[in-house]
């Protein structure tokens, strides 16, 4: 079903368009790369590929999960592309990025659950751009300890892992995946020294409880930096939109964040897990 409810004037955004944005397409597109971005119709992508930022989705674009929210394809995916890693890190190379943010589909029919190509592909990116920093945005790997060990031996400069929703409404947003699993994977980088993210939609179906709850869980996590958007309906197919939360709600989830001693909170309409992500390296920076 399509989301009844108009789209509110404070999330109608500008067409992405420009010489660099157009830079950025074409290097995109000239080594095979899948972005998140373009595959999640994302409302930025004029501020952000404007920037030369862009985030880079590896192990291809076909999911093993089927996250309702979510925009990538689900289904078989193509076999593992042991050249992906070197592909992603000239392209960062080319497009001279300061900061990438690098994701993936979840390969749960491998048993490394794609964390070697992760390994690679942050060790291959550092090598050829070792001024460029990186948020890593990780599946949970169905909790595995020897796969999220590669990422922290990889140490990139941020780990995400998105818990996505409240508890309650986990297994209707990502069916395959577990809030408490989640957590887990969030403490297993705080205890492998990584500095860590997280991040929460909005307007899904949660009651504003369930939201405070939801930041009180992460922060008992240890998690550094946490963001909260505005859930947007990728198709009609994508469950719907049940409601737009005003600017000032996500203003008050932004105090109590840091209420509660998390480091730096993003919190508005707009914000993707991606966004401003650059900030999200340097401790304090949001305060
Ligand atoms: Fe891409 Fe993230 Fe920017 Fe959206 S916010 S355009 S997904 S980098
Ligand atoms: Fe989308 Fe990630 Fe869920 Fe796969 S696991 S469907 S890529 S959100």
């Amino acid at each position: 079903t399509e989301s009844k409810i108009k789209k509110p004037n404070w999330l109608r955004v500008k067409l992405p368009t420009g010489e660099s944005y157009k830079h950025v397409r074409g290097l995109v597109d000239t080594h095979k790369l899948h972005t998140i971005c373009e595959s999640g119709n994302c409302p930025n992508m004029g501020e952000c590929w404007g920037e030369g930022t862009a985030t880079f989705m590896i192990l291809g674009n076909v999911c093993t999960r089927s996250c309702g929210f979510c925009a990538v394809a689900t289904g078989r995916p193509d076999p593992i592309d042991w050249d992906e890693p070197q592909r992603v890190a000239e392209a960062i190379h080319l497009m001279k990025v300061k900061h990438a943010v690098i994701t993936s589909v979840d390969r749960d029919e491998v048993k490394d659950g794609g964390s070697i190509i992760w390994y690679n592909t942050i060790k291959a990116v550092k090598l050829l751009n070792p001024d460029t920093t990186l948020e890593t945005l990780i599946p949970d790997f169905k909790g595995e300890t020897e796969n999220i060990q590669r990422i922290i031996d990889a140490a990139p400069e941020v780990v995400s892992h998105n818990i996505e929703t409240v508890e309650r409404l986990t297994r209707k947003v990502r069916i395959q995946a577990k809030y408490w699993r989640s957590m887990e994977v969030l403490r297993t980088l705080k205890e492998g020294s990584m500095r860590t993210k997280s991040g929460i939609m909005l307007g899904l179906g949660e009651t504003k409880e369930e939201v405070i709850q939801t930041i009180k869980d992460l922060a008992a996590s240890n998690v550094d930096v946490i963001t909260i958007g505005q859930y947007l309906q990728p198709t009609k197919k994508h469950l719907p939109v049940q409601r737009f939360v005003h600017p000032d709600e996500f203003k008050e989830y932004r105090e109590i964040g840091y209420g509660l001693g998390i480091d730096y909170v993003e919190s508005g309409p707009l914000v993707r897990s991606s966004y401003h992500s650059e900030k999200h390296i340097v401790p304090g920076y949001g305060r």
